[in-house]
């Protein structure tokens, strides 16, 4: 952990008192160091991994720059994955609990598209999905890219490993006006670099020294097992 806390980072009463709700004592050094820069308006790349509270490192100042008299989509966050794109959600939903007005909303492959076009159209500041479902609300224009303030790349060295490299393009490509853009990696390879700094020449990196990675709250432990006879049942399959 950090020796600042979250009152120092600059954020406004009601994501203090959602934090505070949440049980966060103190930022995360990930956080301590991405909500100011975030919040200033730089274009970022944060070495993170799950277990940082990278999300929150996103999520706060994502919120805070959604104007709730606003219903336009104002916040893009791509996820690898659907379950990804579900946890993001989750996290913007608590956080967002005080700051009234702000929605947000999973939109992912697997669901319905009925489902996902009424909460569209019934207006959400931070849209949470998966590229190639974005892509399909781009197209059919259920989604609209017009106002967007920010877009965030989470786990973006997942989304290429996965293929996702030209939908991500086509989706920067579609935010015409003045954007922010944020990305978080686990790891700073040069495909993710180059895809990046194509969008936003000017970024700043953030990086975390390998053992601060993890929130010490989050217990970890493993057990060696030689194969699935072995496995006590205790232990999730
Ligand atoms: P993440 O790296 O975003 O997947 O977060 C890992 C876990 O840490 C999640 O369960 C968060 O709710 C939790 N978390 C995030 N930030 C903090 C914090 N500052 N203090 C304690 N727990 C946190």
């Amino acid at each position: 952990m950090t020796n600042k806390t979250f009152a120092d980072l600059g954020i406004s009463p009601e994501l203090l008192q959602a934090v505070g709700k949440l049980g966060y004592e103190q930022p995360s050094p990930i956080q301590a160091d991405a909500i100011p820069m975030i919040l200033s308006g730089e274009n970022m790349i944060g070495q993170s991994q799950t277990g940082s509270g990278k999300t929150a490192a996103f999520a706060i100042p994502a919120i805070e720059k959604a104007d709730p008299n606003d219903r336009n989509t104002q916040i893009l966050i791509l996820c690898p994955t659907r379950e990804l794109a579900v946890q993001v959600s989750e996290e913007c939903y608590k956080l967002s609990a005080f700051k009234r007005g702000i929605k947000s909303v999973p939109v992912y492959g697997g669901q319905s598209y009925d489902r996902q076009i009424r909460a569209l159209r019934e207006g959400t500041q931070i849209v949470i999905g998966t590229p190639g479902r974005l892509l399909d609300h781009l197209e059919r224009g259920t989604l609209k890219l017009d106002h967007i303030k920010m877009v965030v790349l989470d786990e973006a060295d997942e989304m290429l490993d996965m293929g996702f490299r030209d939908d991500i393009k086509k989706i920067l490509d579609a935010v015409t006006g003045p954007r922010q853009l944020i990305c978080f990696s686990a790891t700073m390879a040069k495909p993710i670099l180059n895809l990046i700094t194509s969008y936003a020449p000017d970024l700043k990196t953030v990086k975390i020294a390998h053992k601060a990675l993890t929130v010490p709250t989050v217990e970890q432990s493993f057990y060696e097992v030689r194969g699935p006879r072995q496995k006590p049942k205790f232990l999730p399959a």
